[in-house]
């Protein structure tokens, strides 16, 4: 994407005539080419050719100068060119792109069309290269109905420049050697399903802490492994690396459903943390991951092991050290996917003597909670010490960045990380932190994987986001206006140029109700009903008439978000307008005097022309339309 640019030469312009001709390396990454929007006369020809380091090194050479492999390593004499490097080159009939990885036809596929403006291009020359090897995003696996969407969003990782998708497993595959986990995922879906939010009502009803509830994974059912092999080979065939992330040890509810007997605590009627002396369990976990490598073939394999509430309780675990306890499991599981010649990811939270800034511990330090009364609720012991126990070549997903900056250092100290749950946009000191020696970052959708709650929770701006961070050399974070509008805009015109349609009617306007903002994870989702705002009624020169639904939060925005940013007052972050990213994708920001208008399009046929429209408010929102315009 232009967002993504890097060095960029220009010289005269051009534009690609239709039916031009690709050359060279042939492949699936073909088919994004053939989306460059084309016309009478200009390119006719675009050769692909997968080379060596040294030759992109020269080409970059020849047309930037020894400066731009200088910028690399900030200087020194070492002049590293990234494996996912591309260049590209164009001439007023012919372009060109080299690069090492067929992924990265893909990006300058993207690239070239995100820098078209009204159909043309400018002449000369493109380098672009992240700064981190690893970007991603973690999702559900999609319900059976949603695999377009998820091609779709495969596309769109793909052209804001991501090579990884985490893929939770948990109890939405089929397991051939272990049916009765699927059977009790769907009974134990069919819980929560009914209404938003009722199984954050059931987590928070113990006397003790639970783990969130993934119900939505693969929709609140399971996936046949061989559906489970054609969204894998989707994202292979394309070079993004799938990791599938199999929840072990805790949020392992959909493997206790109906194996309460490895439950670590005794009194929990749908336990979700397990015994790891218990070698039942380590069976059943191990037959699982068994099938999980054969349909998934990966090289990394994420373990979970996050937010663990429940251990040193069973008869057999009493008096042990948790820490201890919490790393033999994480060893265990390392060593024999290691033997496979896989490697081992975790979450590191448990790992971290984390409190926040008003003194709450989090993470692997000692946690109580209380009753009204002041007496002792809960009990969870401190499983930090594990940081010197597990071994060193596990790879850590680091989600504790926003709570105290500080873990970074530590942890670069022994393992290798990567940023987790990633939203670049509030992390302190960002310029400096992203040179560490971190791998890369995840960004992460802890709901259904579809594309109004990917929307609606921001995951589309944070992906943009992200990864302007990692591929550009222009990137301050200080710039934090201009990075949101930046990013939004972006966004906004990748969603308008899914279409072939070229003409549109535009809506520009706002609602003054407010509606508190509502991150869409763990089982609350959005009711329909609840956000309809109301609809256009328009009507055209032939007598032709189209209505279009209005949805708060989808389509149009409330009037009174603003570009803030502030120090967070519990953690170590920046707080922002989350409200704000909700329309990010279908809607881009038009910010006048004291009130923020959302601009919003939708593509009507050629033949028509807007006379009239009328708008039908539910009711239930006050609303501001500023003008409604046909192109
Ligand atoms: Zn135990």
């Amino acid at each position: 994407m232009s967002i993504l640019n890097r060095f960029v030469k220009k010289n005269g312009s051009t534009k690609f005539k239709y039916g031009f001709e690709v050359t060279g390396e042939k492949g699936i990454f073909t088919e994004y080419l053939k989306r460059i929007p084309q016309c009478d006369c200009g390119v006719e020809e675009i050769y692909l050719e997968l080379v060596s380091k040294d030759e992109i090194r020269s080409l970059v050479c020849e047309e930037f100068g020894e400066c731009a492999l200088q910028k690399i390593n900030k200087g020194s004499p070492e002049t590293e060119i990234k494996d996912e490097a591309y260049f590209i080159k164009i001439e007023s009939a012919r372009a060109c792109i080299f690069a090492m990885r067929p992924i990265s036809f893909i990006y300058a596929a993207e690239n070239i069309i995100s820098n078209m403006v009204d159909g043309e291009i400018f002449c000369g020359a493109v380098y672009n290269y992240p700064d981190k090897e690893f970007r991603g995003l973690k999702a559900f696996l999609p319900r059976r109905e949603n695999f377009d969407y998820f091609y779709k969003l495969i596309d769109f990782c793909l052209a804001y420049g991501l090579n990884t998708i985490v893929l939770e497993v948990g109890g939405a595959m089929e397991y051939k050697s272990h049916p009765e986990i699927n059977d009790g995922w769907i009974e134990y879906c069919n819980m929560f399903k009914e209404t938003p939010g009722k199984s954050v009502e059931y987590q928070n009803s113990f006397d003790f802490l639970k783990n969130s509830i993934h119900w939505e994974n693969g929709g609140g059912s399971f996936l046949k492994q061989e559906e489970v092999k054609e969204l894998v080979k989707y994202c292979k065939d394309r070079g993004i690396n799938v990791i599938p992330e199999q929840p072990m040890m805790s949020h392992s509810d959909y493997l206790l459903f109906k194996h309460k007997e490895f439950a670590e605590r005794e009194e929990d009627p749908t336990p979700d943390a397990y015994c790891p002396k218990n070698e039942g369990v380590l069976k059943l976990c191990t037959d699982l991951l068994d099938e999980i490598i054969e349909v998934f073939e990966p090289q990394i394999i994420h373990i979970g092991h996050d937010e663990l509430y429940s251990v040193g309780l069973c008869e057999k675990c009493k008096g042990e050290d948790p820490a201890r306890l919490y790393a033999d499991d994480i060893n265990f599981y390392n060593r024999y996917l290691k033997r496979k010649n896989i490697k081992t990811m975790i979450w590191c939270d448990k790992l971290l003597d984390a409190h926040d800034k008003t003194g709450q511990n989090w993470g692997g330090a000692e946690r109580k909670g209380y009753f009204e009364d002041g007496s002792l609720k809960y009990f969870v012991p401190a499983t930090y010490r594990s940081y010197e126990l597990i071994d060193k070549d596990v790879l850590l997903m680091h989600w504790y960045w926003s709570v105290d900056s500080q873990f970074d250092y530590k942890l670069t100290e022994k393992y290798d990380f990567c940023y987790g749950n990633f939203t670049g946009i509030s992390m302190i000191d960002a310029d400096k932190r992203m040179k560490l020696k971190s791998f890369g970052f995840c960004v992460s959708n802890w709901a259904e994987c579809e594309e109004v709650l990917l929307q609606r929770n921001g995951i589309f701006f944070h992906i943009a986001y992200n990864s302007m961070m990692v591929w550009s050399d222009s990137f301050c974070s200080l710039d934090y206006i201009e990075n949101i509008k930046k990013v939004s805009e972006d966004i906004y015109k990748y969603f308008n140029s899914r279409t072939s349609a070229q003409k549109f009617i535009t809506f520009i306007h706002n609602t003054s109700t407010f509606k508190p903002h509502m991150a869409f994870v763990d089982g609350a989702f959005p009711v329909k009903e609840e956000d309809y705002v109301g609809k256009y009624e328009l009507l055209f020169n032939n007598g032709e008439t189209k209505s279009f639904d209005i949805y708060y939060g989808l389509n149009i925005g409330y009037s009174k978000n603003t570009f803030v940013q502030r120090e967070d007052s519990v953690f170590d972050c920046y707080e922002y307008d989350k409200q704000l990213f909700e329309t990010t994708y279908r809607c881009r920001y038009i910010p006048d005097q004291n009130e923020m208008f959302y601009e919003y399009k939708v593509p009507i046929e050629n033949h028509l022309n807007l006379t009239s429209w009328q708008f039908i408010p539910s009711g239930k929102y006050d609303v501001k339309i500023k003008s409604v315009k046909g192109s």
